[in-house]
């Protein structure tokens, strides 16, 4: 196990900050993992996949995980449906590629999502009317204070919007690694409904389309949508599209006849945050090396060399401001980590 002292995370993470580990080791496989975990230099690990949903507001006292297991592999298959087994470490794009060359569907609108595939059901990652719940058969997870391995079905994950068990009552107490999806091989359930997909379709003359023409369609209006982190340091939406009640709702529309929203259960309704942001006078703000991007409000971004104070106390202003404004609570997509 080869162990790195004084470690500079900006490679680590999207935003691009400079955040330091005190400690820092990289692991390619579950018995790695398993050998880490028990080193008592790695008691109480920080975990880093592809850094695409943190930001690192001071340096990191935690000894640091880089899970980085590899590996695509069909473990059972029948005539309609593969179950797919993937190592914590790879990238989701490129498993959706992977997917998209064998003819498997239920993940092509999901192409484009940076990370890897054992943080996809952190946050139950979705685009474009798709959900990781939707194709999630398991996933096999290393207990960070036994390391004992467990396989944790759908019903165990707890999935929501944004959110699973992970994120909530599970935090900081398991490593994944290994996430194991249902995918078609036939009668392709073809989603092109959300979104510009039926819009960029018809522009190709494209009438019946594959699982391959939605997942270049998503792909087309990702890359004109969203700044490119490697460009322009971002964690994608920073903040979630608030759920509100339906009086809510209505006291709102009387000052705000064009407000946006949709029906998310019988009683509540979402709101897209970029909205609050862009009405509160926040699209394209900017101070300093930090700023609400001019194209997508939602997205925080980094200009130059912001450290993560910066980003997360300008982060914080929104907030603020959208509360002032609208009485609703913005809260972050992205993991904070203080
Ligand atoms: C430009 C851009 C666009 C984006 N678009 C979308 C989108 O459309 N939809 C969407 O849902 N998300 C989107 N995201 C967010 C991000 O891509 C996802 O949340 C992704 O799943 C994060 O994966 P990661 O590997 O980068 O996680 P990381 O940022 O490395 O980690 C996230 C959290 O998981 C923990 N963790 C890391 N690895 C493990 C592990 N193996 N086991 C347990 N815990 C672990 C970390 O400690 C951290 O708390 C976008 C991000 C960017 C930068």
């Amino acid at each position: 196990m080869t162990v790195l002292e004084n470690v500079s995370l900006k490679e680590f993470n999207t935003f691009g900050v400079d955040a330091k580990a005190s400690l820092f080791t990289s692991v390619n496989n579950q018995l790695e993992l398993q050998k880490a975990l028990k080193d008592p230099r790695f008691k109480n690990p920080f975990l880093i996949g592809g850094g695409s949903n943190l930001l690192f507001v001071n340096s990191i006292s935690h000894p640091v995980i880089h899970i980085n297991i590899g590996g695509i592999q069909i473990i059972d298959e029948n005539d309609d449906s593969v179950i797919v087994s993937v190592g914590a470490g790879v990238k989701w794009h490129d498993l959706v590629m992977w997917a998209l060359k064998n003819n498997y569907a239920g993940i092509e609108n999901l192409a484009l999502i940076p990370g890897n595939t054992g943080t996809a059901p952190i946050q139950n990652i979705g685009a474009y009317g798709a959900e990781l719940k939707d194709v999630f058969y398991n996933l096999i997870a290393v207990s960070l204070e036994d390391y004992s391995t467990h396989i944790f079905d759908e019903n165990d994950c707890e999935f929501g919007y944004r959110d699973s068990k992970f994120k909530n009552e599970w935090m900081h107490q398991y490593a994944i690694t290994t996430v194991r999806l249902l995918l078609q091989k036939n009668n392709h359930f073809v989603n092109t409904q959300y979104g510009d997909i039926e819009k960029i379709l018809a522009q190709k003359n494209i009438s019946n389309p594959s699982i391959y023409d939605v997942a270049e369609a998503v792909m087309e209006i990702r890359k004109n949508k969203l700044p490119d982190p490697k460009v322009l340091g971002n964690s994608g939406s920073f903040f979630k599209n608030p759920i509100v009640s339906k009086e809510k709702i209505d006291a709102l529309l009387q000052e705000h006849s064009n407000l946006p929203h949709y029906e998310f259960t019988n009683e509540f309704y979402k709101i897209p945050a970029g909205w609050l942001i862009e009405k509160s006078g926040l699209k394209g703000h900017r101070e300093g090396n930090v700023g609400m991007h001019a194209q997508q409000a939602l997205v925080l971004v980094n200009y130059g060399n912001a450290t993560g104070k910066e980003l997360w106390e300008f982060a914080q202003k929104v907030q603020y401001t959208v509360q002032q404004k609208f009485d609703i609570t913005l809260d972050p997509e992205v993991n904070i980590i203080e």
